[in-house]
């Protein structure tokens, strides 16, 4: 199995008990297969079944331990690729009917996580983005036109009104409302509760390990202990192994990533209504608070896919993560509880993939590559759902997010 993770994660501590599935021990027949039981394979199978669909889910470890459970939970509609970016990069229309589309995507996993009938951490948030420097300021104001053209609910921050919320002071800054933040262990294994209600086998400890179709089109996958499901759809939801599709179609850049979460907090009066901040930087330095008062902090990316196992390295980067946190919070005095370094991937055009395999009639990802891939995770199981249901011409992301669009066929 691939390490996704090294270090000490935070989110798996909160779930008292998680839910066991069984391997699969018989020859089993569905309509759609999905193989990985992360955000994206797990949403997806939510949303599927509920549906209608008749659903399997397999996955290879436990459900949510890969590089879900290193996820830090920032729901989000604004993407590491900003809206004026992005208009350049695939035109006007094209680019607000995305970012549109992240934020319906925020709204559905709200709906989503407040039917649950567990607490998933979820709350409603505002971000704070500041420009790291005088120099992006010019964009950032660029930034904040772009998405109140576009009928975001934002607003523009001056250094003092800043200043007036936060113990400190940046050149400028957006706040975006709507976004939320998650647990994401506890909201995808609160998920696969729901997506079983409603009908979907789930199968862990199960390793596909090669998929065939046959000449009627019906797809056979084939685990490691000898087992075959019979399926008329495959996804693949596999996240940051493309080593999975055996070299098929994504581009993408593996780096890892790191993330701290301190101890429980006595004094958060200085945080803002619990503001999610992020940066115009990249990479970016991120910070949100949990419900139970901690602060989770992330970035420091590098160019490197394999996560780090010296704990002197981790120690090392926790300690830049801290200091850059009390640079922004000298009032406060937290203690790091918990660091890890993960995998993180991005493609090389800053958006998901997400779609049929052009060569390949019903075999699908949902591989939502970038900060936002919980958002990208929500995105797919819809359009995965039209595009089945065979009414994927009417969704409006299909060409932007697909496998064949031309930013990942010319280059
Ligand atoms: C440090 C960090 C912070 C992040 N923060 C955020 C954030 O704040 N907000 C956000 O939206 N996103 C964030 N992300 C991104 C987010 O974590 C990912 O987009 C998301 O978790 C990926 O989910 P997934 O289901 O695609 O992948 P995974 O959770 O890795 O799940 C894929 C699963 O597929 C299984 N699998 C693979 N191959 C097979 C096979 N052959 N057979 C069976 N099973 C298989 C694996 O075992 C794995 O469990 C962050 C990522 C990192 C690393």
């Amino acid at each position: 199995m691939k390490e996704l993770h090294t270090g000490r994660l935070y989110w798996p501590t909160t779930l008292a008990v998680s839910r066991n599935h069984t391997s699969l021990k018989e020859n089993i027949k569905t309509t759609v297969a999905i193989v990985g039981g992360g955000m994206s394979g797990v949403t997806c199978a939510y949303v599927l079944a509920s549906g209608g669909m008749d659903v399997v889910l397999i996955e290879r470890g436990k459900i949510a331990e890969g590089s879900t459970s290193a996820n830090t939970g920032l729901l989000q509609f604004c993407n590491d690729v900003m809206l004026v970016d992005l208009i350049k990069q695939i035109g006007r229309g094209p680019a607000e009917t995305f970012y549109t589309h992240c934020k319906k995507a925020v709204e559905q996993l709200a709906a989503v996580a407040q039917s649950l009938p567990v607490d998933v951490g979820y709350r409603d948030r505002s971000s704070l983005y500041f420009a790291s420097s005088e120099q992006d300021l010019p964009k950032l104001k660029k930034e904040y036109e772009a998405l109140a053209a576009c009928g975001f609910d934002v607003e523009y921050w001056t250094p003092d009104k800043i200043a007036l919320h936060f113990p400190f002071r940046k050149s400028g800054a957006i706040v975006t409302h709507g976004d939320a933040e998650v647990n994401p262990y506890q909201f995808v294994n609160g998920l696969t509760d729901a997506a079983q209600l409603a009908g979907t086998r789930i199968f862990e400890e199960t390793d596909v390990n090669n998929l065939q179709t046959l000449e009627d089109g019906i797809h056979h996958l084939h685990t490691s202990l000898g087992y075959t499901i019979e399926a008329e759809h495959v996804i693949y939801a596999v996240g940051y192994e493309p080593e999975e599709l055996r070299g098929r179609l994504v581009k993408a850049n593996l780096n890892r990533s790191y993330a701290i979460v301190t101890g429980v907090q006595s004094h958060l009066e200085s945080w803002h209504k619990r503001f999610m901040l992020w940066e115009t930087a990249r990479p970016y330095l991120y910070t949100r608070t949990t419900i139970d008062d901690r602060i989770v902090v992330g970035g420091l990316d590098e160019e490197t896919e394999q996560p780090v196992h010296s704990q002197q390295t981790i120690s090392r980067r926790s300690k830049q993560l801290m200091e850059k946190l009390l640079a922004l919070f000298p009032d406060i005095q937290p203690t790091v509880e918990y660091e890890w370094s993960a995998t993180f991937g991005e493609s090389q055009d800053n958006l998901p993939f997400i779609g049929e395999d052009p060569k390949w009639p019903n075999v699908y990802y949902s591989l939502g590559y970038g900060g936002n891939g919980t958002v990208y995770s929500m995105i797919a199981a819809h359009l995965l759902l039209d595009l089945i249901q065979g009414k994927g011409g009417q969704h409006p992301l299909t060409e932007i997010v697909s496998l064949s669009r031309a930013s990942l066929t010319d280059s």
